[in-house]
């Protein structure tokens, strides 16, 4: 696909795209399959990455992080989309990326200092609780509930498709804190500690894919936390998630590209290999065309991203540019994965092969952080 390294990345991101990505390849390509049998990945991940310096690419230096800009971002769900693991990067980048910036955005400096040093230092992992039975697409709809007791907050509720729920210890999470206000009013964010009384998890869910990320239920009963863990203004819960979707919405883009480009280099291999007819499957124009299709497409979207990013970086609005890009690229990799899928023949279809596993793990980018048609609905919104 497209390089736009030049483009559009300083020398440091430069550095960081080579450093991660040569990491990935010796330190958790071979030993990803292994996870992926059993369900997580191990602790000792997280602490390896904290110490190389790679869960706190957009974290405040104080804490241990390098705050880098959006395009850093960019290039660390690339990377992890490139690995070819969606699990991996699935409980990398909700603990680094989407969960972590939002106790950046929020946190008193108290928060920030008790919190962030152990994040951004993997020795403890942190997850984004804000999906309910009932509060999906609709958040409004969630039912968690916050009650002040004394100094405390008491939280009664339940929370699901929690990334991270059973090897994270931390949750950024959403409940509503005045039972009067309607619709996005009312609700608050609070830093939620797992255990003690009133705290448990469910199962672990068994997923189609990102098989190597855990995922589960959080309830809540009666379940007392303190009065400083509390997050943000109180009350403005909702909108102070809103402030930070941006970000989700380019990191989520970003996974799609990294995946997008891992496939296609997979794939045209394969093709220029498979020897069929008098050629090889490659010199086949039907083939040939469905694939440049698929690139030159995908090289427009990721022209976007990098657009957005650079706006984002420097500071400029880009709601609708983010929306777009969530809106786009992963219906796009939905798409391509299934073409290349398609070019590897009943190879394509066999546990175990690489593409197979990315058929499974690039589903999910449509469904979470917006689903694609609500994505829509913005971009129509702000046009
Ligand atoms: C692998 C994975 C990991 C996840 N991790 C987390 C996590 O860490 N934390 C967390 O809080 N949540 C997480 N989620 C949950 C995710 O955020 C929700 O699945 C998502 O918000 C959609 O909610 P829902 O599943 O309840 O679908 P629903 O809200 O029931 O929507 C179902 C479908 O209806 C359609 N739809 C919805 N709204 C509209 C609309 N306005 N217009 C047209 N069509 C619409 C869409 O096609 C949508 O997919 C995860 C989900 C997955 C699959």
């Amino acid at each position: 696909m497209i390089d736009l390294d030049n483009d559009f990345l300083s020398p440091d991101h430069r550095q960081v795209r080579e450093q991660l990505r040569r990491f990935i390849a010796q330190e958790i390509v071979p030993e990803a399959p292994a996870w992926e049998e059993e369900g997580a990945i191990p602790a000792a991940v997280f602490q390896r990455m904290g110490a190389l310096g790679y869960l706190g690419l957009s974290l405040p230096a104080e804490h241990g992080g390098s705050e880098m800009d959006a395009l850093g971002s960019v290039v660390f769900g690339e990377e992890l989309g490139r690995s070819g693991f969606g699990g991996f990067m699935a409980a990398v980048s909700d603990h680094a990326d989407i969960a972590a910036p939002v106790i950046r955005r929020n946190g008193s400096p108290e928060q920030q200092a008790a919190y962030l040093p152990d994040i951004i230092g993997g020795r403890r992992i942190v997850g984004l609780a804000v999906t309910e039975p009932r509060g999906g697409s609709d958040l409004t709809r969630m039912q968690t509930t916050a009650r002040r007791d004394g100094d405390d907050w008491i939280l009664n509720g339940q929370k699901t498709f929690i990334t991270n729920a059973i090897c994270g210890e931390i949750f950024v999470t959403v409940a509503r804190t005045d039972p009067d206000a309607r619709g996005a009013a009312g609700f608050s964010l609070f830093i939620v500690e797992k255990g003690g009384r009133g705290f448990s998890t469910g199962k672990a869910f068994k997923k189609t894919g990102w098989l190597s990320s855990d995922m589960s239920e959080l309830f809540f009963e009666d379940f007392r936390v303190p009065g400083r863990n509390l997050l943000g203004e109180e009350g403005k819960g909702f909108y102070l998630m809103m402030q930070g979707i941006e970000h989700e919405r380019l990191s989520i883009g970003s996974q799609c590209v990294g995946m997008l480009e891992r496939g296609l280099e997979i794939t045209l291999q394969h093709l220029k290999a498979r020897e069929a007819y008098r050629g090889v499957l490659w010199d086949l124009q039907a083939i040939r065309h469905e694939i440049a299709r698929i690139a030159s497409e995908a090289a427009a979207a990721k022209l976007l991203l990098y657009h957005a990013a650079a706006r984002k970086s420097r500071g400029e609005p880009v709601r609708l540019e983010a929306a777009m890009v969530k809106a786009t690229l992963p219906e796009l990799l939905k798409r391509a994965v299934d073409v290349f899928v398609q070019a590897h023949g009943a190879q394509g279809y066999m546990r175990g092969s690489e593409i197979e596993r990315l058929w499974r793990d690039t589903r999910p980018h449509s469904l979470g952080g917006g689903a694609s048609s609500v994505m829509l609905d913005e971009v129509a919104k702000l046009l």
